[in-house]
C-alpha cells in the first residue's frame, strides 16, 4: 500500500471541499482518513475497519463530496443502522458539501414520509438513510437510485447485530451493480466480511490499530457494589461531570433510573426505541445543546451517537459482550478529547468484566466508591 498522507493538503481535494473541510475545523487527517480518502478517490471499493470516534465518517464523506456532480440525481447512498445515526451522518456530509451546494438528505422512519416525499422530488444528491425507511420509499416508487454510483454501508457491524442483513440485500438490487462499494465498521466479525465478499469487487482493506479496540484517551474504570443506585448518586455528586450518558440493559431499565433518579433530585431523560420519534429528537437536542446534563439510553438507541462534550459513559448494567462495551465507552473521548468510562458491577458480574477485559486487551481499574466526605459541596 502507498503512504498514509498526513495532512489534507497533500490530498488533491477541490478549493470548496479544502475549505469545508477548514470551516470544520479539522486540522489534519485521522489516520483511517489518511489511507482512505485517497483510495476512494481513485475509485476503489474500501472495506475500512477503525475504532468509534476516529472520524469514519468524513473518510467516506469527503471523497464523496468530491466524486459527486453537480445533477441533482442520487449519487450516493449511504445506509445507517439508527434514526440518529441517519441524520447525524447526513448533517456531517452536509457541511462537507456546503461549498458545492451539494444537497444531502436524511431519510428515516418516525418522520412523516410526505415529508420526505416533497423533499425527494425538489432533488437530491445524496441519501443518508435506514433500511426499514428506504425499502418503503422504494416500494412506493418515490426514491429512484439508478443513478447511485456510490454506496456506503456505515457502521456495518451494527447493521448486522441489529438484523438489518435481509433489508440491505433487498435495497442492494435496486441499486445498479456498476458503482463503487465502501464498508465501514468498527470491528470486523465474520459476518461483514462475507457481506464484503459478496458485494465488493476488487476491494482495498483498510485496518487501523486492529490489535487495541478501545480509544486510550479514557480511563476506564469500574465499581463494585451491591446498591448500585446509591453508588451512582456518589459519583453524580462527587465527579465534576460534563455531559453524561448512561447505559441502561432495558427500556424499563431507563425509565426506572430516570424515576429513581428524579425522586432523589437529578434531572435526567431517558432515550430508547419505544419512545416517538419527535420525543426523540427532542430528548437528543437538549443533550446535544448542553440543556440537559444525564442522559440515560439503551444499547439500541445510542448507538454511533457523536455527541461533543460527554465527560462520562456509565454502564449502570454491564454489557453483554466486549462489542457493546467498546461502542458504549465509544460516546466519550471523542476526537482526542479526554474521557471516563465507569462501569457498575454486583459481585457476581465479576467474572463478566472480567470477559470484557481480557477481549478488549485493556485493564478496567477498579476504584472505590467516593464516601460522603469527598462529596462536592
Ligand atoms: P466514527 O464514525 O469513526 O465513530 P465520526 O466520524 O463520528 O467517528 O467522528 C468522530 C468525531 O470526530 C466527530 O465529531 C467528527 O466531526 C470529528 N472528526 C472527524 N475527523 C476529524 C478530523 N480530521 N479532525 C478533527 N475532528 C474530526
Ligand atoms: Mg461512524
Amino acid at each position: 500500500m502507498k503512504d498514509a498522507v498526513t495532512l489534507f493538503g497533500d490530498i488533491a481535494l477541490s478549493k470548496k471541499t479544502a475549505a469545508a473541510i477548514t470551516a470544520m475545523g479539522f486540522e489534519e487527517p485521522s489516520p483511517i482518513q489518511s489511507q482512505t480518502i485517497p483510495l476512494v478517490l481513485a475509485g476503489n471499493d474500501v472495506l475500512g475497519q477503525a475504532q468509534t470516534g476516529t472520524g469514519k465518517t468524513a473518510a467516506f464523506g469527503i471523497p464523496i463530496m468530491e466524486r459527486i456532480t453537480e445533477a441533482k440525481q442520487i449519487q450516493a447512498l449511504v445506509l445507517t443502522p439508527t434514526r440518529e445515526l441517519a441524520i447525524q451522518v447526513s448533517e456531517e456530509l452536509a457541511k462537507i458539501g456546503k461549498f458545492k451546494r451539494i444537497k444531502t438528505l436524511p431519510i428515516y422512519g418516525g418522520q412523516a414520509i410526505e415529508r420526505q416525499i416533497r423533499s425527494l422530488k425538489l432533488g437530491v444528491q445524496v441519501i443518508v438513510g435506514t433500511p426499514g425507511r428506504l425499502l418503503d420509499h422504494i416500494r412506493r416508487h418515490t426514491i429512484k437510485l439508478d443513478n447511485v454510483r456510490i454506496l456506503v454501508i456505515d457502521e456495518a457491524d451494527e447493521m448486522l447485530d441489529m438484523g438489518f442483513i435481509d433489508d440491505i440485500q433487498s435495497i442492494l438490487q435496486h441499486v445498479p451493480s456498476e458503482r463503487q462499494t465502501l464498508l465501514f465498521s468498527a470491528t470486523m466479525p465474520s459476518e461483514i466480511m462475507a457481506l464484503a465478499n459478496k458485494y465488493m469487487k476488487d476491494r482495498v482493506t483498510v485496518t487501523i490499530s486492529k490489535e487495541q479496540l478501545t480509544v486510550p484517551l479514557i480511563d476506564q474504570i469500574y465499581y463494585e457494589t451491591r446498591d448500585k443506585l446509591d453508588g451512582l448518586c456518589r459519583v453524580l455528586d462527587s465527579e465534576t461531570v460534563g455531559l453524561v450518558i448512561i447505559f441502561c440493559r432495558t427500556k424499563k431499565g431507563v425509565d426506572d433510573l430516570v424515576a429513581s433518579l428524579s425522586t432523589r433530585g437529578y434531572i435526567s431523560d431517558g432515550l430508547h426505541g419505544d419512545l416517538s420519534q419527535a420525543q426523540r429528537d427532542r430528548v437528543m437536542k437538549k443533550f446535544r445543546d448542553g440543556k440537559l446534563d444525564i442522559l440515560i439510553a439503551t444499547d439500541v438507541a445510542a448507538r454511533g451517537l457523536d455527541i461533543e462534550h460527554i465527560t462520562h459513559v456509565i454502564n449502570y448494567d454491564i454489557p453483554q459482550d466486549p462489542e457493546s462495551y467498546v461502542h458504549r465507552i465509544g460516546r466519550t473521548g471523542r476526537a482526542g478529547k479526554k474521557g471516563v468510562a465507569m462501569t457498575f458491577i454486583q459481585p457476581r458480574e465479576y467474572r463478566q468484566l472480567k470477559l470484557i477485559e481480557k477481549e478488549i486487551r485493556t485493564r478496567i481499574l477498579r476504584r472505590q466508591l467516593p464516601s460522603p466526605a469527598d462529596i462536592l459541596e
